[in-house]
């Protein structure tokens, strides 16, 4: 169904836990989340009827997320269930990828269609750094199980930070010479913990246009990414730019959290409660819930921040 300023909402993201089994720095608190009662999260059966309302309301694609969502247990089976919804057209996963050598052809064979894997730098101390203790030879693993299990394409997300990743910018854009991989260059979000950043972290993503001048622009395949191609790669850069170039005229999403509740724009702080509702009441929710979509964030920059009150692993990204 269409918002009041006539964006099409199509897109669910579903956060399946705040947990996770790394620590990002621009993520998480060093400790970690703290870990929700159970009663304190939507049960499995819980999510798959709000998607299947969301669904009938024209949502044509679903992204798992949280968190880890592969930490989730008994997600393959909500992938089962997801999977047979007859509109959905796309059921995705973001993930950090370290649980996908296990993992990923069940989650093909449960109807997951392909990932979005996180991944910040190609080096290991750097990436030991990033995550507060992974280690990288785990994610390229997971990168590799997801291509054979046909997980495919994928995509790769990478969170540029000035001073931390921009020297590997070619290094990362030359992993879609060889292959039909996507990767995404993200600005560094003001939200969360990322408070520890200085100004020169939130570099924009023109830095990687700039880095790269011989990239070509190639039509954009729906979404908020603006699309790239390095003469003669066979994938993909993509750009994504919520500080430099808002793109909020052009979402199409809503947000569902661990904890049952609808947020309708990523960066402000309205949530709106789904628990207990059922049916049609369920959906007259969700309707009002897209109805209610702010035409826009806030700016966002190193001074300022995110309205949201919750972190990333609480949103899913
Ligand atoms: N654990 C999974 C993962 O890392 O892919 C899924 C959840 S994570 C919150 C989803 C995405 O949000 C990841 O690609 C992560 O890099 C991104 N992210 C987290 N914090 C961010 C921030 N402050 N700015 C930009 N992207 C962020
Ligand atoms: Fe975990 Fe993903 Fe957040 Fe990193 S970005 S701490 S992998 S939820």
């Amino acid at each position: 169904m269409k918002d009041t300023l006539g964006r099409e909402i199509s897109y669910l993201r579903i956060s399946l836990t705040d947990l996770c089994n790394l620590r990002c720095v621009y993520c998480m608190p060093p400790e970690g989340a703290k870990k929700l009662a159970h009663q304190d999260i939507l049960s499995l059966e819980e999510v798959e009827e709000i998607a299947r309302e969301a669904v009938a309301l024209g949502v044509r694609k679903i992204r798992l997320t949280g968190g880890e969502p592969l930490v989730r247990r008994g997600m393959l089976s909500l992938c089962q269930a997801l999977g047979r919804l007859p509109a959905l057209e796309e059921l995705t996963l973001t993930t950090n990828g370290l649980l996908l050598p296990q993992m990923a052809a069940e989650l093909k064979a449960a109807g997951v269609d392909r990932v979005n894997i996180s991944l910040d730098t190609l080096d290991p101390q750097k990436y030991a750094r990033i995550t507060r203790g992974g280690r990288l030879e785990e994610a390229l693993a997971g990168i590799r199980a997801a291509k054979e299990a046909g997980l495919t394409p994928v995509k790769i997300n990478c969170v540029l930070i000035g001073g931390f990743n921009d020297d590997e910018i070619p290094a990362l854009a030359a992993l879609t010479e060889a292959e039909p991989v996507e990767v995404r260059f993200i600005e560094l979000m003001p939200i969360g913990h990322t408070t520890g950043f200085g100004p020169e972290a939130y570099l924009p993503c023109e830095a990687v246009l700039e880095r790269l001048p011989q990239l070509q622009p190639v039509p954009a395949s729906g979404g908020v990414a603006e699309r790239f191609r390095l003469p003669g790669a066979a994938g993909a850069v993509g750009l994504i730019r919520p500080l430099s170039h808002c793109f909020c005229d052009r979402c199409d999403r809503i947000r569902l959290t661990a904890d049952g509740y609808l947020k309708p724009c990523l960066h402000s702080r309205e949530e709106i409660p789904l628990r207990g509702l059922h049916g049609a009441d369920l959906r007259q929710r969700l309707a009002e819930t897209i109805l209610q979509k702010p035409e826009r964030h806030g700016e966002l920059s190193f001074r300022e921040r995110s309205q949201s009150a919750r972190d990333m692993n609480q949103i899913g990204g």
